[in-house]
Formats: C-alpha cells, sequence, structure tokens
C-alpha cells in the first residue's frame, strides 16, 4: 500500500550544469506539490569541472530533501544516474536530465500513472531537436538496437522516467559492468505506461553527448543484450560454406566430364574474381574477429568487477 503522501526521489545527473540546478531543484519542488508528494532531490556531480558542485552544496544547505554526491571522475550519464539511484529512499524514483531537456511539468502525469498501478512509467520524446546527421544516426541507431537486442526501445526513448522501488531494486542488482538502463528497464517488465513529452530546449551550458559516447551507448545497446551478431556470423558462415562446398562440387563434376569429353563449361578467367573472394571474405573475417572481440572485452570488463562509479564525497554518509 502506497502511504497516503509517499515520497519520490528525484535522481539528477551532473557534468558541468551550474546555470541549471537551482532551477531545476525550483520546478521539481513544485511539481511534487503540484503532484502532492513528499520529494528528496539527488544531485549526482560527475566530475563537474565548473561550479556544480558548490551550487549543489549550497541547495543542499538551504533544504534538508536536497542532497548530492560527487563521484570521482567523469564516470558518464549512466553511471552517473545509477550512482543517484542506488542513494534513493523513495517509494518511487524519477530520473531526470539536469538541463531541464526533460520537462519536470510531466511529474505529476508520471505520479499520476504510478499511483494507478504503473510500476515503470517511460517516455518518449515527440520529436527531436537534434541536428539533422545526429538525428538520423540516433533514429537508425534505435531501429538496429531494437531489431538485433531484441527489446522494443523506440526513438526518442530517454532516461526521463519513474520506477517503483520494487523495480529499483531489481536495477540495482542487475550487475552489469557496461549500464544502459533504457534497456535494462525495457528487458526487465513489470507493468510499463510510457508517456509523450515535447523535448525543451537546454537551459543553459552544452550537450555532453558527443559522437563517441553516443557510439559507445550504441554498443552497449547491441552487445549487451544478446548474442544475436554471433548469430548472424554463423548463418553468414553457413550461408558460405554451403554456396562454396556446391561450387566444388560443380568443378569437381566439370573436371570429370571434361575427361570424358562429354562436357565442358569455361571457366571464369583470371585472379580478378579471386581477388574480389579474398577480399570479401577476409572483410567478414576481420568483422568477425571483431564482434567477438566486443563480447571478450565486456566478459573482460565484467570479470574485473569494477566498480561502475566511486563516490568522493556526499551530503548523506551512508
Ligand atoms: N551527463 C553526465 N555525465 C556525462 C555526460 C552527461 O552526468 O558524462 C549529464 C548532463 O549533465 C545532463 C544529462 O547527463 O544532465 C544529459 O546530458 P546531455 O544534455 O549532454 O545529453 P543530451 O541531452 O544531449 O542527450
Ligand atoms: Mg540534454
Amino acid at each position: 500500500m502506497l502511504n497516503s503522501i509517499p515520497k519520490i526521489s528525484f535522481v539528477a545527473p551532473v557534468y558541468n550544469e551550474e546555470n541549471n540546478l537551482e532551477i531545476l531543484y525550483e520546478r521539481i519542488r513544485n511539481s511534487a506539490a503540484v503532484s502532492r508528494v513528499d520529494y528528496e532531490v539527488i544531485f549526482v556531480d560527475d566530475g563537474s569541472t565548473d561550479n556544480s558542485l558548490n551550487v549543489m552544496k549550497r541547495l543542499c544547505g538551504a533544504d534538508e530533501k536536497v542532497l548530492y554526491i560527487s563521484l570521482s571522475r567523469n564516470f558518464g550519464h549512466q553511471n552517473a544516474i545509477f550512482a543517484g539511484m542506488t542513494y534513493a529512499k523513495g517509494e518511487a524514483v524519477v530520473t531526470m536530465d539536469a538541463d531541464l531537456q526533460h520537462p519536470p511539468s510531466l511529474i505529476p502525469q508520471m505520479v499520476k500513472l504510478w499511483r494507478k498501478g504503473a510500476e515503470v512509467v517511460y517516455t518518449k520524446k515527440n520529436e527531436s531537436n537534434l541536428p539533422p546527421l545526429k538525428h538520423f544516426i540516433v533514429k537508425a541507431s534505435y531501429r538496429f538496437i531494437s531489431r538485433i537486442s531484441g527489446l522494443s526501445l523506440n526513438f526518442g526513448q530517454s532516461d526521463f522516467r519513474l520506477i517503483d522501488k520494487k523495480v529499483l531494486k531489481v536495477i540495482l542488482e542487475m550487475p552489469e559492468y557496461h549500464k544502459f538502463l533504457r534497456g535494462q528497464v525495457s528487458w526487465i517488465g513489470f507493468r510499463q505506461e510510457a508517456l509523450s513529452y515535447d523535448v525543451g530546449k537546454r537551459h543553459s551550458g552544452k550537450p555532453k553527448y558527443s559522437y563517441k559516447t553516443l557510439y559507445e551507448l550504441a554498443m552497449n545497446g547491441i552487445f549487451s543484450f544478446g548474442k544475436y551478431p554471433l548469430h548472424l556470423v554463423m548463418l553468414f558462415s553457413l550461408v558460405v560454406f554451403a554456396v562454396s562446398s556446391l561450387y566444388m562440387l560443380f568443378i569437381f563434376i566439370n573436371r570429370v566430364l571434361m575427361l570424358f569429353n562429354l562436357w565442358h563449361f569455361p571457366a571464369f578467367p583470371g585472379w580478378t574474381a579471386l581477388v574480389m573472394v579474398v577480399l570479401f571474405l577476409g572483410s567478414i573475417q576481420l568483422m568477425t574477429i571483431g564482434i567477438l572481440g566486443e563480447y571478450v572485452g565486456r566478459i573482460f570488463d565484467q570479470t574485473k568487477k569494477r566498480p561502475v562509479f566511486i563516490v568522493r564525497e556526499t551530503s548523506n554518509e551512508k
């Protein structure tokens, strides 16, 4: 049973967002009041080099419901969210970016769905405000990742979501080193509801996701959820094996028939075909090694059992 005034933990990863934190805090507080919930705000300083940590400390000093966690260096968006979630004490957790692109005005609707029994309320962006090339790449990646991983991810699905505390417990117990939270949440099941929102403009500062970090996130989506790429390679090698076996048989029969002067199929001359076959198969082999490497690398990272974040200081020592 839910309390009449449940507490919601709001987790925001922060990487150089000094001018966004105060307004984010205000908006969260207002949305919590509108939703008639108690709140705690957990800011995770992900190795910021600007004044973000001091702003957090100030907010924390003014309101005991604000907590901060400062990581020892930049661990990345996903790990920063995860770090914040480990500190959450509420009946539900809402994760949201600190740049106000995830509109706090959606929070009352999220809470409403949660009160009606949803255990996960995830969100989808109505439209992207990415530059055209980035938009195209991200959209294609989503489609590809969904196909390959078997997850039902849509374009625009973000890390703006509410999860019930029993879902939180499951997520925190998932020991994967490479976090891809939207995939993990999609995978675990539970009663999930979706909400759409118009993505806002970044309130201040610059986006931190580069093509490199987007690529790494996409790779986690592809290689952390299944063995489909390996199956694909296996399937391909079976097809090549079958075709080349048939071709060998054909050459053999051709030779035998030639011996008896019964039939002679003129062979293709030359090395162009040969070079093409060698290059094609060579590239497939390299790709296969790369795919295997992705899996082996992930096993390597996982077996080291390194922490996915390290805390330098926090407002509430656990
Ligand atoms: N962020 C973070 N660590 C990082 C990169 C980003 O904590 O290494 C935070 C950032 O401060 C913001 C959120 O993650 O609150 C989303 O980042 P950004 O706005 O750059 O992503 P985009 O909106 O472009 O997807
Ligand atoms: Mg943003």
